[in-house]
């Protein structure tokens, strides 16, 4: 029987979320992995500062014992309009690895995100971050510009201030080139990049800026989503795009530039939340690791996928290689229509070319 080994994962950008829901969720990723990024907006309760870094990370630790789990929990703090220097150096202090920035309104929870990206305290957190060795993770999507005046083939459609989804990313791409002129030192990820130009934008930049990939980026099109009827468990922010950006996405993914790394996103909804309130999230840590082996295989690109799944998320996160292996073995598996009866996994009622050996 074929059978393959790879490394232990390191999922930089996971949600995890809390209570009942992280305990059903989480074994999904803590048996893969060697890290995860546990994203900070917790529904109602944020992960904005030190006590909150550390009341989280204690939360974790018990539904994932350290002394069971090969798999270490990696924080992060979210910044919000109030977040000050000291407020970040606190964080950091508390063990925050990263901080993660939202544009207010783009995602699931970001009420207290950021609309003024050129604000001066906002400026000073992001020096302080640099100089701390703190990485910047950013959901890089504009979705208000300056109020203007909008007129399409000479018709006028009014003042809007609302970028369309599918234009946001692009928008985006000037915060980053300007960030990473302001702060060489400062490390930024652009997390989960949808787009062609989001790609070509990242290998042009100096080392310190790379990017996160997510495993539905790299297999769903807006094709999948409504080519036909509306399929809410693939609905995700950033929306996804067309063949050409994903394209794009895998020539990334397969490049072995180690700018580019997984991070899942896996972003889990019980099924009636995504069925009567379309929130944006897929969730793909059930089967993420399948899943990219039957891509990469097929695409003659499995040499790269310990890298791009482990390594170079590693490296520039300044963490130790994963030492552990797991072995996957070429055997069908179906992916279950429903987990623990709420949750609608990524790729549900499929069949998986592959599947871990238990
Ligand atoms: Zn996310």
């Amino acid at each position: 029987m074929e059978k393959i080994f790879l490394p232990r994962v390191n999922d930089l950008h996971f949600h995890g979320r809390s209570g009942q829901v992280l305990k059903d969720i989480l074994p999904f990723t803590s048996e893969v992995c060697s890290h995860a990024l546990f994203m900070p907006n917790i529904a109602g309760n944020e992960i904005v500062n030190a006590r909150r870094v550390e009341e989280y990370r204690a939360e974790i630790l018990k539904v994932c014992n350290p002394l069971f789990s090969s798999c270490e929990p990696l924080m992060t703090i979210m910044i919000t309009p109030k977040t000050t220097p000291p407020t970040i150096e606190a964080a950091y202090n508390a063990g925050a690895v990263a901080a993660k920035i939202y544009p207010r309104g783009g995602t699931t929870n970001s009420e207290n995100g950021i609309d003024d990206w050129d604000s001066h305290q906002l400026m000073a957190v992001l020096e302080k971050m640099e100089e701390l060795g703190m990485v910047l993770c950013v959901h890089g999507e504009l979705v208000y510009g300056a109020p203007e005046k909008i007129e399409v083939y000479g018709q006028y459609l009014g003042v809007l201030n609302e970028i369309e989804p599918s234009k946001r990313e692009i928008r985006f791409c000037p915060i980053i080139s300007k960030w990473c002129q302001l702060f060489p030192q400062l490390r930024i990820v652009f997390e989960h990049i949808t787009t062609h130009a989001a790609v070509s934008l990242v290998f042009s930049l100096p080392k310190t800026v790379s990017a996160t990939i997510t495993v539905h980026h790299l297999l769903v099109t807006e094709v999948d989503v409504m080519g036909s009827h509306l399929n809410p468990h693939l609905f995700c922010k950033p929306t996804v795009k067309g063949y050409a950006d994903m394209a794009a996405l895998r020539a990334a993914a397969f490049s072995g530039n180690p700018k580019f790394f997984l991070g899942t996103d896996s972003a889990v909804h019980t099924k009636s939340r995504k069925e009567e309130c379309g929130c944006a999230g897929v969730f793909s840590a059930p089967v993420f690791v399948e899943a990219l082996i039957e891509l990469f295989t097929e695409f003659g690109q499995l040499d790269k996928l310990p890298d791009f799944i482990s390594n170079f998320g590693a490296d520039f996160y300044d963490l130790p290689r994963a030492s552990q292996t797991i072995s996957y073995r070429r055997e069908p598996s179906l992916v279950p229509g429903r987990i623990k009866e709420s949750y609608v996994p990524f790729m549900a009622g499929k069949t998986l070319a592959w599947r871990r050996d238990e």
